[in-house]
């Protein structure tokens, strides 16, 4: 078991993106509206924590780096989030020893957070940048992290050509 996965995800269980105001108010819990082939991408060894548990389904994704994504059914117990539920719309940007958190720009369209450019709750990102701390002790989640924010990344100068 990771133990640096296990801390993350702790850090991030009681914290939200807009404090205590239910984002999902926002949207109607858009998030949480996927379908059988729309899950969360699981970030490496978190496909452990979901092997015997029947509220989430494991399936192949090719957009995941070769890690798995899961299906939920819609609703679920906060303590059993992936952690791709407790960052969104946020992610990691790892520079060097800097850590800081950026937008999760593959939610640009639907995200209202991102689109009416909402300011994050300061202890949320506090613990993101924590979270992310515990997570890069590992080599191979610093190196999904860093793959990750490249492709996030790639869509802000896409957008920015788009301008
Ligand atoms: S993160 Fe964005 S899309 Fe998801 S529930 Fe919150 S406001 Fe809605
Ligand atoms: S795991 Fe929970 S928070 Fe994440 S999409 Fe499913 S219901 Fe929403």
């Amino acid at each position: 078991m990771n133990e640096n996965l296990i801390k993350a995800r702790e850090l991030l269980e009681h914290s939200a993106p807009l404090g205590r105001l239910d984002c999902g108010k926002l949207c109607s819990g858009l998030c949480c509206k996927g379908d059988d082939n729309t899950g969360m991408w699981l970030f490496p060894g978190e496909e452990e924590l979901y092997k015997n548990n029947p509220n989430f389904t494991i399936k192949e994704t090719d957009g995941n780096f070769g890690y798995n994504m899961i299906i939920c059914n819609g609703t679920c117990n906060r303590s059993e989030r992936p952690l791709a539920c407790r960052i969104y719309p946020f992610y990691p940007k790892i520079d060097g020893e800097k850590i800081s958190v950026i937008k999760d720009l593959r939610g640009i369209s639907s995200c209202p957070i991102l689109k009416e450019e909402m300011k994050p709750d300061l202890k949320f990102l506090r613990n993101m940048r924590k979270a992310t701390r515990y997570l890069i002790r590992d080599e191979e989640t610093k190196n999904y992290i860093l793959n990750m924010q490249q492709e996030i990344e790639d869509i802000a100068k896409l957008m920015s050509v788009f301008r």
